[in-house]
């Protein structure tokens, strides 16, 4: 679960992460009061959308007085910011935050993200604040320095002098930086996040250690346990149809290919996922529907699949085990006629009364194609939306 920026500096607050602060706010007039609240004679007013790169965008403005900073905030609201880490269209802005403006004599980068290969937290630093890591990383890996964390024992001191000395942060520095890394770190583990990244650290011309920016992304199947985190969750920042599949216990997840895909079972659902590949289609979605599904699970995954244009076609493929065949059937069938299936339709059934549910499928009238296997099913499928093209 992503969060904005204002939001995750302010849980990094609470754990002692000094943060370069502000006031969040949805109208101009707002911002002009915010910059006089903030008190100093430099502010920036920052577009608050759940994605990076703003600042290239012109989502990262200075002003100087409260009339700029109402009026860039006015041109700042309402308009589609474009960043490489949104779609081609942009997201909207609706809220920015009016922080305040620092001088800054070095900005690094700091971030701890989970490396899924050593089943650890790893802090990462580098000099080279304010660029993409992921550049740096592949093209000058020795500017970059990487320390597993151990998830029981946190980071511990020396890893964190060790990595303020990387940054060429020593002195009365070093006392800012080790305290720093720590309370990140805390903050990181205490509530279950897969990335703090904190691009650019800075280091102001009056030499504090500030976090000018701050990516937190929080482990979504933790949030049962941080309910006032679960709270920050920005339904507008999210595709609709992932907002939807949410509410009806669907696994679900947009891709950009043409077949639309509903699967009991996440391995199943990748299994699906390559095979429709293998025969020469991309994937619009993976959709696990679960054990449990019933009728009405269903049709909201027709629903959701068939909201998406790019939808050329459908495949479901479902194993029967505690879930039986024929109740799948009458829900691909109740489904198919409460909402318009304007698009081929292929249904592959296995397992538990399967003989049923392909009898049900068969009398049912529709146009449901059915396949006695994934490959099958992924290969009439493939053929049918190519046809349709
Ligand atoms: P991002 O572009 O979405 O990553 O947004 P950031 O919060 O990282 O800001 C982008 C850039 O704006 C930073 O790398 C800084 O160079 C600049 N910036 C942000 N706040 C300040 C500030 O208070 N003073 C100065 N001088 N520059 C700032
Ligand atoms: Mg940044």
């Amino acid at each position: 679960m992503k969060v904005h920026e204002y939001q995750g500096k302010e849980v990094l607050e609470r754990y002692g992460v000094r943060t370069q602060r502000g006031i969040v706010v949805d109208t101009p007039e707002q911002a002009s009061e915010a910059f006089a609240q903030l008190g100093g004679e430099l502010a920036v007013v920052k577009a608050q959308i759940h994605a990076g790169g703003r600042g290239k965008g012109g989502g990262v403005k200075l002003v100087k007085s409260p009339e700029q900073a109402a009026e860039v905030t006015g041109n700042m609201l309402g308009m589609m910011l474009k960043t490489h880490q949104t779609g081609p269209e942009g997201q909207e802005v609706r809220k920015v935050f009016v922080c305040e403006g620092l001088d800054l004599a070095r900005e690094l980068y700091v971030g701890i993200a989970l490396d899924r290969a050593i089943g650890k937290p790893v802090l990462m630093v580098s000099a080279e604040g304010g660029v993409e890591i992921e550049t740096i990383a592949v093209e000058r890996p020795e500017a970059l320095l990487k320390l597993p964390i151990d998830p029981l024992m946190g980071l511990q001191a020396h890893q964190a002098r060790r990595a303020a000395f990387f940054l060429g942060l020593d002195g009365p520095l070093m006392k800012k930086t080790v305290p720093f890394l720590m309370a990140l770190s805390e903050a990181y583990l205490e509530l279950d996040c897969d990335i703090a990244e904190i691009n650019p650290l800075v280091v102001t011309e009056d030499n504090e250690v500030v976090a000018l920016d701050a990516k937190i992304n929080f482990d979504s199947n933790a949030m049962y346990r941080h309910k006032d985190i679960a709270e920050m969750r920005d339904e507008n920042e999210e595709d609709p149809k992932e907002v939807a599949a949410s509410k009806f216990d669907l696994n679900y997840i947009a891709l950009d290919g043409s077949i639309g895909c509903m699967v009991n079972g996440a391995g199943l659902a990748m299994a699906t996922m390559d095979t429709i590949q293998l025969h020469g289609a991309a994937p619009a979605n993976f959709l696990d529907v679960g054990g449990a599904a019933t009728e009405e699970n269903i049709t909201e995954a027709f629903r959701i699949i068939l909201s998406d244009e790019n939808v050329k076609g459908i495949l479901v493929n479902i194993f029967g085990g505690i879930m039986k065949c024929d109740i799948v059937a009458r829900g691909v069938i109740g489904a198919a006629r409460a909402v318009d299936l304007h698009v081929p339709l292929v249904v592959r059934l296995e397992g538990t009364n399967v003989k049923e549910g392909r009898e049900l499928l068969k009398d049912s009238g529709l146009d449901i194609t059915p396949a006695s296997s994934l490959d099958e099913g992924a290969t009439l499928i493939c053929k049918a939306v190519k046809a349709a093209v």
